[in-house]
């Protein structure tokens, strides 16, 4: 980038809420579903259909903004935002103008060594409008996704580049996910962003003239989209020309921004407050129950188990890939001295802690913990037993006894094993009484495969070294 120039970016990000029935109506709004099967006179626009304000979206917006830090206005009202569009059949979309329902809060992200704080400017509540999807044959639309519950997020202009851009959305994400008000599924459109980009000489004061950019439906595009723009919006500096308050879009496959429309102002949407729909009115008491409802935020619970049981990033990351398995570890890691071994065989299969319920109990899993922490099953044993309470929700002390699957601690019966080991590996043997010392540990391994894992494995290279020294 043209080092003579400063970035200034703000985020608009548009985030559905995790409701089982739309906004202003009783319709599913359940994603992925046959095209216009979740329609009904209210979502369609329709005249005289009369909308009802979904509570549950309220209560997630509202949640939304207690984890961002904002205030919440216990008086706001919906105003309706007017502009045709095929994708939007009332043409008027249901919004919040000058009234949201918070305003003023922050994000701390990470950021070089530090943190740093990006200002909320308010979240408010709107709705989502349908899909047109262009084919060879004409241009189809789905209304289903129409009057879906969405929160818009507004920052202030604090980001200077992509990185801080992507590490907002990540921090962002993970709490709305963890706090269960949106899965925040970039793929189906559940969150997805508008970059405002200027630039400005550095030391200038004033902000540029911004671009703003569209519906960037992924953290890469939103960063390549960036770099792009900023570039682009120096060279036209450069060349001595002007820039202005712009409209643009994403070209996924050329990486590149291009002109939609001059920027429309807040009056060519000639907002006025919805008729049909009461202003919303909440007490303080409502406010700070679902304030005492919000989980802890994924990452200052992963600093507290790093700490306390000194965790590898990456598994304190594994274990908040959900809710369900950030909770479901703390309570089991409670219940056993070795939270960190717990902690570690956990993370090792990340993919199966992304889930909405784990279906082994806190007692079984801090059981587990304790036969590998103490010793009397080892690695390979504990992966197994892992992988079968999965199935089944048992007691593992049993089932290792069932199965088999305790640690050989036998010594008689590990000698005889390594025996045979020496005599039918005796080119490892050979290269072990050369001074090769790594053949060792070749030979240790012989013996774990011919226990599925389940020799002691200081035991066993005990008994190796005895006897090749004494053969
Ligand atoms: P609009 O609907 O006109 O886009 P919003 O208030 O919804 O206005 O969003 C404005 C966004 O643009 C905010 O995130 C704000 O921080 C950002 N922004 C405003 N001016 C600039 C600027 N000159 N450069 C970069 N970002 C800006
Ligand atoms: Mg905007
Ligand atoms: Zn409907």
């Amino acid at each position: 980038m043209n080092t003579r120039y400063e970035t200034v970016i703000g985020l608009e990000t548009h985030i559905e809420l995790k409701t089982e029935t739309k906004a202003f109506c009783s319709c599913s709004a359940v994603y992925g579903d046959e095209p216009n099967t979740h329609c009904c006179p209210v979502c369609t626009g329709m005249p005289g259909a009369l909308p009802v304000l979904n509570a549950k979206a309220v209560e997630l917006a509202v949640k939304a903004g207690l984890l961002l830090h904002c205030r919440v206005s216990l008086w706001s009202k919906m105003d309706r935002k007017n502009y045709y569009y095929p994708d939007l059949p009332k043409a008027y979309q249901i919004s919040q103008y000058d009234r949201p329902l918070c305003t003023g809060g922050w994000l701390d992200i990470p950021s070089g060594e530090g943190t740093k704080r990006i200002r909320i400017e308010r979240i408010h509540l709107e709705e989502d409008a349908g899909k047109l999807l262009h084919t060879e044959n004409g241009t189809l639309l789905d209304l289903n996704r129409c009057g879906v519950p969405l929160i818009e997020i507004v920052t202030m202009p604090d980001f200077r580049g992509p990185e801080e851009v992507t590490a907002y959305l990540r921090e962002l994400r993970e709490r709305i996910r963890f706090a269960g008000i949106s899965d925040c599924r970039m793929n189906e459109g559940s969150l997805r962003c508008d970059v405002n980009l200027s630039i400005r000489p550095v030391g200038e004061k004033h902000l540029g003239e911004r671009a703003e950019i569209k519906n960037l439906n992924s953290f890469q595009f939103a960063a390549k989209a960036i770099a792009y723009e900023a570039e682009r919006q120096a060279a036209v500096l450069d060349a001595g020309g002007v820039l202005f308050p712009e409209t643009r879009g994403f070209n996924e496959s050329t990486g590149t921004t291009f002109s939609m429309r001059r920027k429309e102002s807040q009056s060519d949407y000639h907002f006025f407050p919805e008729p049909d729909l009461p202003p919303i009115v909440l007490t303080q008491e409502t406010v700070e129950r679902w304030k005492s409802e919000l989980p802890e935020p994924p990452s200052s619970r992963r600093e507290r188990w790093q700490e306390r049981w000194s965790l590898a990033r990456e598994t304190a990351e594994a274990l908040t890939v959900s809710r369900e398995a950030a909770d479901s570890f703390e309570r089991a890691a409670g219940m056993t001295r070795y939270p960190k071994q717990l902690a570690v065989l956990l993370a090792a299969d990340p993919a199966r802690l992304e889930t909405e319920r784990i279906p082994v109990s806190d007692k079984h899993l801090a059981a587990l913990a304790d036969l590998l922490g103490s010793g009397a099953v080892g690695n390979a044993a504990a992966k197994e037993l892992l992988e079968r309470l999965w199935q089944e929700d048992a007691d593992p002390v049993e089932m290792a006894e069932r199965l088999g699957l305790g640690k050989i601690t036998d010594r008689a019966a590990l000698e005889e094993l390594a025996r045979e080991v020496i005599g039918s590996c005796a080119r490892m043997a050979q290269d072990y009484r050369a001074g090769k010392t790594a053949a060792l540990q070749a030979l240790i391994g012989q013996m774990m495969r011919r226990t599925q894992g389940r020799a002691d494995p200081e035991l066993s290279r005990e008994i190796l070294l005895n006897l090749l020294k004494s053969q």
